[in-house]
Parts: C-alpha cells; sequence; structure tokens
C-alpha cells in the first residue's frame, strides 16, 4: 500500500489512527471499535467482481453498475467478516438524519432495504449494519458494555443537522447506554484538500451554530474548504464524547484514488465503499 497523498497531523493526538487490514480478501481499515465483541471497519475499493467505473468493490445499490456484480460484492463483504448476505443490512440513505432502530431479534431484514434514513443503531446480534460512502462520512459507534453499535451516514446536510450527536443520543435514551462507554470511528471522507463548499452550505453551518471558522478556510470568495470530518468531531464532543474515545483517518478519499471511490473526483459516476460494524454473537 503507498503512502497517502494527503497524510495530514493526526488531529485525534490521543488516539492513533485506523490501521489498515485484511479480513479474506477484504482491505480494509479497521477501527479500535471492532474489538470487544464488535466487528468494525471501512472498506477500501480492492477486491471484489465491479467493471470500471466501480472497480472493483463497488458496495452501493444506488449506482449504474449490475445488482449482480454489487451483491456479489456484499456477499464477499459479508463473508470475510463473517457475516451472511441477507445479515448485511444498508438503507436508502437521503441526506436526513433519521435511524432506523432494530433493537429485537429480525430473522427478515430486506424490507429495510428501501426504508429512507441515514443511519442504523441495533443491540442485535449478528446484523451487519453500513452506511454507503463515496465522499461523506461514515461514523461508527460501538458501546461494548450495553452492546449497542449504530452506522451513520453524515455528508454536509447530515452534518449540519447533527446525525452524529443524533446517533449518540439513540443510543443513551433507548438503549442505556453510558456516553463514557460509547467509542466512535470517523472513516475515511473527502477532506478539507479536495472538499470546496460554497455559501449554502456555510449558511446551513451557521444557521445549526456551528463552529464554521473551525472546520472551513476560505479559498475565494464564496468559496470555502470543508473538513467534515473535523465537524463531526466537534459534534461527538458536543455530545459528550471525549478526544480518547474517538478515532479517525488520514485518508481523504479524493487523494486516494487507487483505495477510495470519490463521487466529486470521478465526476458522480463511480462506486460505494462502506461503514460497517456488527456485534458478535456473545460465547
Ligand atoms: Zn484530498
Amino acid at each position: 500500500m503507498g503512502r497517502p497523498q494527503s497524510l495530514a497531523p493526526n488531529p485525534y493526538k490521543e488516539v492513533p489512527f485506523m490501521e489498515m487490514c485484511k479480513a479474506g480478501k477484504i482491505q480494509y481499515l479497521k477501527p479500535r471499535l471492532g474489538a470487544q465483541g464488535a466487528v468494525a471497519g471501512f472498506t477500501t475499493r480492492h477486491e471484489g467482481v465491479s467493471r470500471p467505473p466501480y472497480n472493483s468493490l463497488n458496495l452501493g445499490s444506488n449506482t449504474l453498475d449490475s445488482s449482480h456484480n454489487v451483491e456479489g460484492n456484499r456477499s464477499l463483504l459479508a463473508r470475510s467478516v463473517g457475516a451472511t448476505l441477507d445479515h448485511f443490512l444498508t438503507v436508502t440513505q437521503v441526506h436526513g438524519t433519521d435511524l432506523l432502530v432494530i433493537d429485537a431479534p429480525n430473522s427478515e431484514l430486506s424490507h429495510f432495504l428501501k426504508l429512507e434514513c441515514d443511519g442504523i443503531v441495533t443491540n442485535q446480534p449478528g446484523i451487519c449494519i453500513a452506511v454507503c460512502i463515496a465522499d461523506c462520512v461514515p461514523v461508527l459507534l460501538h458501546d461494548p458494555v450495553q452492546r449497542v453499535v449504530a452506522a451513520l451516514h453524515a455528508g454536509w446536510q447530515g452534518t449540519a443537522a447533527n446525525i452524529a450527536g443524533k446517533g449518540v443520543e439513540a443510543m443513551v435514551t433507548l438503549f442505556g447506554c453510558d456516553k463514557k462507554d460509547i467509542l466512535a470511528a470517523i472513516g475515511p471522507s473527502i477532506s478539507g484538500c479536495c472538499y470546496e463548499v460554497d455559501r449554502p452550505v456555510r449558511d446551513a453551518f451557521k444557521k445549526a451554530g456551528m463552529a464554521w471558522d473551525l472546520v472551513a478556510k476560505e479559498h475565494a470568495e464564496g468559496k470555502w474548504m470543508l473538513d467534515l470530518a473535523a465537524a463531526n468531531r466537534l459534534l461527538l464532543s458536543d455530545a459528550g464524547l471525549s478526544a480518547s474515545q474517538v478515532q479517525g483517518t488520514e485518508f481523504c478519499v479524493s487523494c486516494n484514488q487507487e483505495l477510495f471511490f470519490s463521487y466529486r473526483r470521478d465526476g458522480g459516476d463511480t462506486g460505494r465503499q462502506v461503514g460497517f460494524i456488527m456485534l458478535e454473537e456473545q460465547q
């Protein structure tokens, strides 16, 4: 693996960046919350069967890639992490903050695929929950004490609407989690080096009361470079998680074409990587 082009100094300080590793044939970034009873990661585009421009581990069904290829890729990932394809669960992401909560055994999950929401929270083992990403920020949460996990999709709209904080609150209010026990991982997204935004994005962040100047730099009249991962780090801090509970990555998906899909870089016609997490069955 080559050195990432956009190697940023680690803003997390208290926690090292997550490591690249392999499960079966799948190469993925492994956060430390993928331990203590959970399997978790952020996939790369390596392996899989999809042809260009979806080459090759395209896990997103909302692309023009063949559904057979996507299903084959999902099956490969599911097998590699010890899940089954019918328990690999994504939803229809719409840049909102609604969450799907699964708090009881459910053998039939396929009807959730069309559900419009941007995160999944569950205390059920054996369900590999995932969010599809090609620039936006994937956020994973894990409480190893109450045994609850969450996968959240945060583009600029979901970030401005604080889906990260809502994920934490759902774990606390619905499952009795203690914020001190929740570990978070912010996966690879388009970084401040490559993510130019304009006034409507800034206005949405300011309207939401976010510290815009801490997460964006103006580089031309009415144009800013926005660090979405940093914004989500702030939201997790506001939600009550300390810096030592949050892990991140140095990778910008746009700068690292060999490893990641990027919607902006590839002009919209590209695949999707995922952030996934699954509670393991207790021994
Ligand atoms: Zn970049």
